[in-house]
């Protein structure tokens, strides 16, 4: 049987990160919790997860400050980075992508459909990174 991925979530808020804690063990993971940027980026560099959730505005080091180390760095680059953000205005969603990150969430959670959507970016992270394994030898497609 395949592990659950593993999930790191970046959150200052104490409410919302019990929340994203509670509807991700609900569904079956174990999510890494980290309260600032800079917790954040030192748990991701020593053991890589599949999937980081993050809020953008943090203490010590922003969102952005996150999403710009991890897409930095070749051995991280390719872990998808979802924004949780209240952020509403028009351009924030592009701003968001510019700055590198996979996708955004907004705040409120909404606790039927955030595991779902996380989900399908995880899918599409895994999908990657068979893109990016070498062609098979044995010459069967
Ligand atoms: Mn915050």
């Amino acid at each position: 049987m395949q592990l659950p991925a593993r999930i790191l979530v970046i959150e200052d808020n104490l409410a919302n990160m019990e929340l994203m804690a509670y509807l991700l063990k609900a569904y079956g993971y174990d999510p890494l919790c980290a309260h600032d940027g800079r917790q954040g980026i030192e748990l991701a560099s020593s053991n890589p997860p599949d999937l980081v959730i993050c809020d953008v505005h943090l203490p010590h080091v922003d969102g952005y400050g996150v999403v710009s180390f991890l897409k930095g760095h070749a051995g991280l680059r390719t872990i998808p980075v979802i924004a949780v953000t209240a952020l509403a205005m028009v351009g924030d969603q592009e701003k968001l992508l510019e700055a590198g990150f996979d996708g955004y969430i907004s705040k409120p959670i909404d606790p039927e459909r955030f595991v779902p959507a996380i989900e399908q970016f995880l899918q599409r992270g895994r999908a990657g990174e068979q893109d990016g394994t070498p062609p098979s030898l044995s010459g069967e497609e």
